[in-house]
């Protein structure tokens, strides 16, 4: 599914348009030692916004990885963004049932601390389930990946999530796309959260989630349930939640 996106909310809303000249740009996605991906960014397109590099090639066939950059490109941009693209591939294998058709697009894009979600110094998150579109901004910076902690305590001005780090927060994401298109799940889910009480869960989820109601504890639930550590501690009943639901 292929969507135009509106700047509906004027500048700065983190609507892009994808309209512009299509131009090929070869060359290597910069490496990160040796376990960088060997890809070559195909093109770029120009947009009103700037540069709007594309990433391929795109291990989903509906999912379309983009690098949303007004300016120069950063350096670190590249890889962060084939590190995503790897983790998406992960879950989709993992996870046949993942609703991937109903994520259109994902931008990674410079931090921006105003927008969306906080997951850590540099790394928010903001999902628009109505286009599809999954928005990661990070800095350069930003820890690629990290451990999940089941209750993790947030530091001071931080949030406290399972995983705080850029994969932590796209899965994240991923989770409020997922509870987006299951609706008749996540009903279920929310079931499950008022049987065992939504604070209690900040313990053994999120502290985040707790605080913030089902639907973040869902997506908080999911970045814990697909990390590729995972090791089957959610509470018993959303660990068979989930188990059912893509297995
Ligand atoms: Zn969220």
């Amino acid at each position: 599914m292929k969507l135009l996106l509106v700047n509906k909310g004027g500048k700065g809303s983190g609507h892009h348009g994808h309209v512009g000249r299509r131009g090929e740009v070869g060359g290597s996605i910069p490496g990160k030692g040796t376990n960088a991906p060997k890809e070559k960014v195909l093109s770029s397109e120009i947009t009103p916004y700037g540069h709007t590099w594309r990433s391929l090639n795109n291990l989903s066939k509906d999912t379309k990885f983009y690098i949303i950059d007004k300016g120069k490109l950063s350096k670190g941009k590249l890889p962060q963004a084939a590190t995503m693209r790897t983790e998406y591939v992960r879950l989709v294998k993992s996870f046949p049932k993942l609703p991937a058709s109903d994520i259109s697009e994902v931008h990674l894009q410079p931090e921006n601390e105003n927008k969306g979600e906080k997951f850590a110094e540099g790394v928010t998150g903001l999902t628009i389930p109505m286009f599809g579109v999954i928005n990661i901004h990070a800095s350069d910076d930003a820890p690629d990946s990290g451990d999940y902690v089941l209750g993790r305590k947030g530091k001071k001005g931080q949030t406290g999530v399972v995983d705080p780090s850029l994969l932590g927060a796209f899965r994240h994401e991923i989770g409020h796309m997922v509870a987006y298109s299951k609706k008749q799940a996540f009903t279920k889910f929310k079931g499950i959260v008022t049987k065992l009480g939504r604070k209690n869960l900040g313990k053994t989820i999120s502290t985040y989630g707790s605080a913030q109601g089902a639907d973040e504890l869902f997506a908080e639930a999911f970045s814990a349930f697909t990390h590729n550590n995972y090791s089957g501690d959610l509470p018993r009943e959303v660990d068979n939640f989930f188990r059912r639901m893509f297995r």
